[in-house]
């Protein structure tokens, strides 16, 4: 996977990006990164790449011209997604990292001061993201962050002791509480059913937990989950209903030995 960001400050990119995971990928050649540094392509002596907004109102704009000739130096392929960050987008998540992370190249431009013209985002951007409703000061921070979640999509980015298997989003369900040792910390204990070394009782635990957590926190999301599980709910009624039988027949044995 390679990425090429757009970016009046290529360092805050690279300096993140050659860290931890990110970094190894890097080294080992299953990531690409190239910066290109948008005020190299400033056409004036102060090599400005702002002006003031047509219109009025306060704050600074980018130029398009700028833009676009960063742009056009990388000659990428046509129909390269070409992403620019900013409030007014499709909200990020994971299954639009799902999405970009089948791509070969994906090309992010990012925004300063009050953005960018809207001439050069209509001719060259394909997707507008958000990562979120609030307002940052520039674009490097949400590319980082898409950058960062796509990576691991990579096959063979996340080594062996870094699964993404069970993680938070997959099916629409949040993760559930995770514990390391020791065992006993402070005046707290590892849940008892984590230790029995039985398999499928600690999964029915981490689902449940999963499925308490989403709904308490994200019930947006447990929503999801629900109506397309509704197997779960059917396996849920005839398991209390069995449970309900078994007690009503041990209450009656009781009975008819209290009466005997
Ligand atoms: N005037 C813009 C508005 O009201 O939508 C905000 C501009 S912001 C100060 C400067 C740049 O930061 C944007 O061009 C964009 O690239 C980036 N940015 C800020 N918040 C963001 C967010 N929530 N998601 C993605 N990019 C964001």
């Amino acid at each position: 996977m390679k990425f090429d960001v757009l970016t009046l400050f290529p360092e805050q990119i690279s300096s993140f990006f050659s860290e931890s995971i990110t970094g190894r990928a890097l080294k080992d050649g299953l990531l690409q990164l190239n910066t290109v540094n948008i005020r190299d392509f400033s056409k004036d002596r102060h090599n400005s790449v702002d002006d003031y907004t047509y219109g009025g109102g306060a704050g600074m704009l980018m130029m398009p011209g700028p833009v676009y000739d960063a742009f056009e130096s990388l000659k990428v392929r046509p129909g390269t997604r070409v992403v620019y960050t900013t409030p007014v987008g499709r909200v990020f998540d994971q299954s639009y990292a799902e999405e970009l992370a089948k791509e070969d190249e994906i090309v992010f431009i990012c925004g300063h001061y009050e953005g960018i013209d809207e001439r050069v985002i209509d001719k060259i951007v394909t997707d507008r993201i958000s990562i979120g409703d609030y307002v940052l000061t520039g674009g490097e921070l949400p590319a980082l962050v898409i950058m960062d979640s796509v990576s691991r999509l990579v096959p063979g980015v996340l080594g062996n002791g870094e699964s993404g298997a069970d993680e938070s989003f997959q099916d629409h369900l949040l993760e559930y509480p995770q514990y390391t040792r020791p065992d006993k910390w402070l005046d707290m204990e590892v849940p008892e059913i984590l230790l029995s070394g039985d398999h499928a009782a600690v999964d029915e635990w981490r689902l449940e937990e999963s499925i308490r957590i989403t709904r308490k926190l994200r019930p947006d999301l447990y929503e999801k989950w629900a109506a397309s599980h509704e197997e779960y709910f059917i396996k849920k009624e005839k398991k209390a209903r069995k449970e309900a039988e078994k007690e009503r027949k041990r209450l009656k044995k009781l009975a008819n030995t209290e009466n005997l």
